[in-house]
């Protein structure tokens, strides 16, 4: 189990802080509104009002001592930068920042941020990616490049082994996974067969990924 801290409980603070604890971790919650407190209180372990731009504050709650801290904090960017500026300087070895431009990442970053997530942004490729092509389910952006796609596999692919199929040569794609109805392959190997709604989960460049999709 772990413990998490998560500073600003608005929309993208609380679905982090309560899918943290429905995995089963430890998660205190900090936000400056009474009411944002209130409503989380009986889901997470420990929920405070309090104001995040206070040095003291965040020693009280002992910020420190979590495995890795979430600043959530949106409109006021200037409590969301100084909240992770106090909390590097506290030694918090995890810090995770959310971030609105790419401006605002680089400043996070250079104030101390481990991770910088930009949630709109990063939705915002999800839904371009699933839209363009129906059979994405899944993406993960590992570089403006290269991603780990989920997707259906293709009727050109369905009753063929890998082998056969020779993806790797053909459009320069690997794949990681495959999930059957009940059942999931991990690094499969020549001798594995595509079959009827089995999903993909394949690494490469985009452009071949999509190629592939199609
Ligand atoms: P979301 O999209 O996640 O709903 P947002 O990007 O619009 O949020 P805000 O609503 O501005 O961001 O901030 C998220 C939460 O952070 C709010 O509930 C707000 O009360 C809280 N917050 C803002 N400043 C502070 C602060 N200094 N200390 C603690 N909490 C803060």
């Amino acid at each position: 189990m772990g413990s998490y801290a998560v500073i600003g409980l608005g929309r993208f603070g609380a679905s982090v802080a309560t899918t943290l604890v429905s995995l089963g971790h430890e998660v205190l919650g900090l936000d400056k509104s009474e009411k944002k407190v209130h409503e989380l209180a009986d889901v997470l372990t420990h929920a405070a009002a309090a104001d995040a731009k206070d040095e003291e504050v965040l020693k009280t709650f002992g910020v420190r001592n979590f495995d890795a801290v979430v600043v959530a904090i949106g409109q006021d960017v200037e409590a969301n930068i100084l909240t992770t500026v106090m909390l590097s300087d506290m030694g918090v070895k995890n810090i995770i920042a959310k971030a609105k431009t790419e401006l605002h990442g680089k400043v996070l970053e250079r104030v101390g941020a481990t991770r910088i997530v930009f949630p709109e942004k990063d939705m915002g490729v999800k839904v371009a990616n699933s839209i363009s092509s129906e059979r994405i389910l899944d993406y993960i952006e590992l570089s403006d490049h290269h991603s780990i796609v989920e997707f259906l596999a293709p009727n050109k692919f369905i009753g063929k082994t890998l082998g056969k199929l020779n993806l790797r040569a053909k459009y320069g794609i690997s794949i990681l996974a495959i999930r059957k109805e009940d059942d999931i392959v991990v690094a499969p190997g020549a001798e594995d067969l595509i079959e009827e709604n089995d999903l993909l989960v394949v690494l490469g460049d985009n452009k071949a990924i999509d190629k592939s999709t199609r």
